[in-house]
């Protein structure tokens, strides 16, 4: 089987838990998928204070908290039938699609 280079287990919208560093255990909905990173922004994950500059929107500059990216490999899907941080399968269903499921449960993640 081809291994694509760029294949992440996450995606945009899922629930994650995160393994380690400061956030360890931590759920959050994945904002944001970095492919060419292997990095994901997870809500309320990984803030870093950033300096904002005043724009049209926003007259207040000052310093905002923003979620920074992380290594798509500190974090774990958790799976929407089971509840459980599971590592994520690829299969092949009807039509060629490729579909997630959960090695936990075996059901597939990416409903249509
Ligand atoms: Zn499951």
């Amino acid at each position: 089987m081809n291994k694509r280079k760029h294949a992440l287990n996450v995606r945009k919208d899922d629930t994650v838990v995160i393994l380690s560093g400061k956030d360890k255990g931590k759920k959050g909905k994945v904002l944001r998928v970095l492919p060419n990173e292997d990095k994901v922004v997870v809500q309320n994950v990984h803030m870093m204070k950033k300096h904002q500059r005043p724009t049209a929107t926003v007259r207040e500059g000052g310093i905002v908290e923003r979620e920074a990216p992380i290594y798509a490999s500190k974090v774990q899907v958790v799976c929407p039938n089971c509840g459980k941080p599971t590592r994520v399968g690829h299969r092949v269903v009807e039509y060629g699609k490729m579909v997630r499921y959960c090695k936990k449960c075996d059901e597939i993640i990416d409903k249509e």
